[in-house]
């Protein structure tokens, strides 16, 4: 049985830590986040290699924080799994966690409300009997706890593996979280280049997801990564999910790692965020319609109806080739039914 079944089987695992070998130290933190660590590499001699700390790096992959998003669980189930079975043995210190299994369980997005609207502390915010709201404070607290373990001057990355609900023009994207005026790095680019990422959404301003809670709080190099169309467990085409597979084994086994060249991608930046303030609220375009999909200016692409003031409401787009992305009209009030995007050269940006 592997970790993922054995987390999602019993749900509750006591804290415990082992070693493989000689080689990785593992801890079971608790149903769904082990982490493993390389022991001090022993030479053949018998002398201790020493280790330079700068170049470890805290690796976190965190997938199913909507449980539904099933290629991403695959893929670190089997990175697990080969871990533990000592076929991938690791160089850097590495966490994954399997976030919302009793949404897997369900096969939804989530049980009680979207979990990657709950980090920085917006969980404390949430109903009671919220499902993911203390999953999210946990997650949250282990990030943290992971990354402030690690040796001075580690390099920190968490990648959050997502699966998008549609089709899109680019299937495979990343959301930038806010650097609070820190630049855009072009060696992260360039990985996830080679990860097979074609567009790069650029998000400038804070927000509640996990991405921007690891770029924010911990100062990690933090993604919310789009591999693909959510498809049920066992029906993934694992060959659409090759070059992101092996980037997430690679980084882990390489020394240094160095990313296979691969195309710019297409960089977007926000231009509006359209919230759902009212229950009569609608998008202009079918349900089918792909992400990144443009409209020309003035065209109405939601509107809402206020029934208080018996206004309605019409959102347009405000130039052209404004491309929508993660539309959902059925969000709970006050929240985002969708993201417009406007796109932009790299040399609009700051990238070091
Ligand atoms: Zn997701």
């Amino acid at each position: 049985m592997s970790f993922l079944q054995r987390s999602r089987t019993a749900k509750t695992l006591a804290y415990e830590t082992y070693s493989l070998g000689t080689h990785t130290k593992v801890t079971v933190h608790c149903a769904g986040v082990i982490e493993f660590s390389p022991l001090q590499p022993v030479q053949e001699f018998g002398q201790v290699k020493p280790t330079n700390p700068t170049r470890i790096k805290s690796i976190i992959y965190s997938c199913g924080v909507h449980g539904n998003e099933t290629a991403p669980i695959e893929i670190c189930d089997a990175l697990v799994t080969d871990i533990l079975n000592e076929t991938v043995i690791v160089k850097h210190r590495v966490m994954i966690q399997f976030a919302n299994l009793l949404a897997m369980d369900i096969g939804q997005r989530f049980v009680s409300e979207n979990m990657n609207r709950l980090f920085s502390g917006m969980h404390s915010h949430s109903a009671d009997d919220s499902i993911e709201a203390p999953r999210a404070a946990l997650l949250e607290q282990l990030t943290f706890d992971f990354f402030a373990r690690g040796p001075v001057g580690a390099k920190r990355y968490h990648y959050d593996l997502h699966t998008a609900i549609r089709a899109a023009k680019y299937p495979r994207f990343v959301v930038y979280p806010y650097l609070d005026g820190r630049s855009y790095d072009k060696e992260q680019i360039s990985w996830l280049a080679g990860a097979g990422i074609q567009a790069i959404l650029l998000s400038e301003s804070p927000t509640t997801t996990y991405s921007y809670y690891s770029a924010h709080v911990c100062q990690a190099h933090a993604f919310t990564v789009e591999l693909g169309k959510v498809q049920p467990f066992g029906q993934n085409d694992m060959n659409d999910f090759t070059l992101a597979r092996d980037f997430l084994f690679n980084l882990v086994i390489s020394e240094d790692y160095v990313a296979p060249d691969a195309p710019m991608p297409v960089l977007f930046r926000i231009k509006q965020a359209i919230m759902r303030n009212h229950k009569n609220f609608k998008l202009h375009f079918s349900d089918d319609t792909p992400n990144f999909t443009a409209f020309a200016k003035g065209t109405v692409l939601a509107s809402e109806f206020d029934d208080t003031q018996q206004e309605f409401i019409e959102y347009t787009a405000q130039i052209d080739n404004e491309a929508i992305v993660f539309p959902n009209a059925d969000v709970a009030l006050g929240q985002r039914a969708l993201l417009t995007l406007e796109a932009i050269e790299p040399t609009d940006i700051p990238i070091d």
